[in-house]
């Protein structure tokens, strides 16, 4: 498919440094539809909608700021710190949407992972589908997201 304009313009736009020290691109070498499509695909084979993984990963961050920068514990083998950065950060999509900057933390003791995402991020998830290309500090890679948030017990 021909990219319009705007797209490119988008493209550019993500790939700059302006919003974010490293840029949402990182180092993927796949354009910002390729890494939407292929992520959007990880998500639809483990029967989730970006909606829900919004909510649940608001639902966390919202349980977290309880801890007031400490741990708290969601299950016996989940646990989520947030750390409130002061500050927001705009949505690099032309609309005029800014998040808070602060980062959630969620790590599994039975998976031995963490995870971390921005405000920011669960809005481009939720509004984009968008997890931010591979490379970029803040890409919420969605097999493991899904694995980690999900995790009952
Ligand atoms: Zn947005």
């Amino acid at each position: 498919m021909k990219k319009s304009p705007q797209q490119q313009k988008l493209e550019g736009l993500l790939q700059s440094s302006k919003f974010s020290a490293c840029g949402f691109m990182g180092s993927d070498g796949r354009s910002l539809w390729e890494i939407i499509d292929e992520d959007a695909a990880v998500i639809a084979r483990a029967g989730k909608t970006m909606e829900e993984i919004a909510a649940r990963m608001k639902e966390l961050t919202d349980e977290g700021v309880k801890g007031l920068g400490d741990w708290v514990e969601i299950s016996k083998t989940l646990k989520v710190m947030v750390d409130d950065n002061r500050g927001m950060i705009p949505c690099p999509w032309p609309h005029h949407v800014r998040c808070l900057k602060r980062i959630t933390y969620v790590r599994s003791t039975l998976k031995e992972k963490e995870i971390r995402w921005s405000d920011l991020s669960v809005h481009l998830i939720k509004e984009h589908g968008f997890f931010q290309g591979r490379g970029s500090p803040y890409r919420v890679d969605p097999d493991t997201l899904i694995k980690l948030i999900f995790t009952v017990g």
